[in-house]
């Protein structure tokens, strides 16, 4: 997969004139790291097109805040080797610390990479902890595996009787969406547990026929397929882009399921979207959109027993 991780040559790419040019982080730490296939989306020379802000370093990151940290989420309190147990029915499977593409809101920028690949540990703890039912797919992220990996790992889930769901949560697609072919269906049909995809779309720039087909394949398979994203200033905060957003995804059977707060970390302050104009935003939706295509807006909070409803 072509990727651009020389910010220099995406500049270049992207004819970014010079006065723009300084609006741009050269040396983050969280490094550039965006496709090609999405690269090729962003308009040239525009500070303000949707997919250049969610890839694209700017000085604005290295603003900061306080209750902008690095671990906002305080995983590392529920974390045993890659599970992640913090609600009762369902535990998180850190699969890969590797994604398509580095997003410049997220809140796992700062996690450390130590990803053992076979995942022994893991499989005892969920084999001996019956109160889960659901293992998710996590990361990084888990399309970023090889199927080889990806089977082994979904034929020792499959051996969990307690375990009656499988829940994958990708952003891949959008770099990738080949990545979704028939061998990968192939490894899917193998696993008799219910498997559910959560993809995460922020913006419908980000879609296109390839990625709408590969939707299609899993949907006609009779998977499951919802979406979550993150309300994003200046990127999808407002009826326009979540509206348009959310009625392609539901036109190709995927459904709106939550629109989360911005996780405080460190580097996203530029992102922040009050609650107040958030709930104005689910209420523009509800009022003028079918009621099943609206998501929960929702907020992570580092001890409770679920996602916070907001709005
Ligand atoms: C979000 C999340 C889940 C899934 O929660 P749902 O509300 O079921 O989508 C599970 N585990 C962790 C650690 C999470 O952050
Ligand atoms: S795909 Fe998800 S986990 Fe990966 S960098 Fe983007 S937001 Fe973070």
């Amino acid at each position: 997969m072509k990727a651009f991780k020389d910010i220099n040559k995406l500049i270049d790419f992207l004819e970014i004139e010079n006065i723009n040019q300084k609006k741009i982080l050269k040396n983050s730490s969280f490094p550039l790291f965006i496709p090609y296939r999405l690269a090729k989306k962003i308009k040239k020379n525009d500070l303000t097109d949707p997919i250049f802000l969610q890839f694209v370093p700017l000085e604005k990151e290295n603003k900061t805040l306080k209750n902008f940290s690095k671990d906002p989420l305080k995983e590392s309190f529920f974390k045993k080797g890659n599970l992640l147990k913090k609600y009762n029915n369902r535990a998180l499977l850190i699969t890969s610390n590797y994604c398509a593409m580095n997003c410049r809101y997220c809140f796992r920028r700062f996690f450390e990479k130590n990803i053992n690949n076979n995942f022994d540990d893991e499989i005892d703890l969920i084999k001996k902890d019956k109160t889960i039912n659901e293992i998710i797919l996590s990361g990084g992220d888990p399309l970023s595996l090889s199927n080889y990996k990806l089977k082994d790992l979904l034929l020792k889930l499959n051996d969990i009787k307690h375990i009656k769901k499988i829940r994958f949560h990708s952003r891949y697609i959008i770099a990738d969406p080949l990545r979704i072919d028939e061998n990968f269906i192939k490894i899917l049909k193998l696993i008799k547990k219910q498997i559910i995809f959560v993809f995460h779309i922020n913006h419908i720039n980000e879609l296109d026929i390839d990625i709408l087909n590969a939707f299609k394949l899993l949907s006609s398979n009779n998977y499951l397929l919802f979406n979550q994203s993150v309300l994003l200033k200046n990127v999808n905060d407002s009826f326009e882009a979540l509206s348009k957003l959310y009625e392609l995804l539901f036109e190709k059977n995927v459904i709106p399921y939550y629109l989360h707060q911005l996780d405080e970390i460190q580097g996203a302050m530029h992102f922040k979207v009050s609650i107040k104009k958030g709930k104005e935003l689910i209420k523009g939706l509800r009022e003028n959109v079918s009621g099943y295509m609206i998501p929960k807006y929702v907020k992570e909070k580092p001890f409770e027993k679920n996602k916070t409803l907001i709005f």
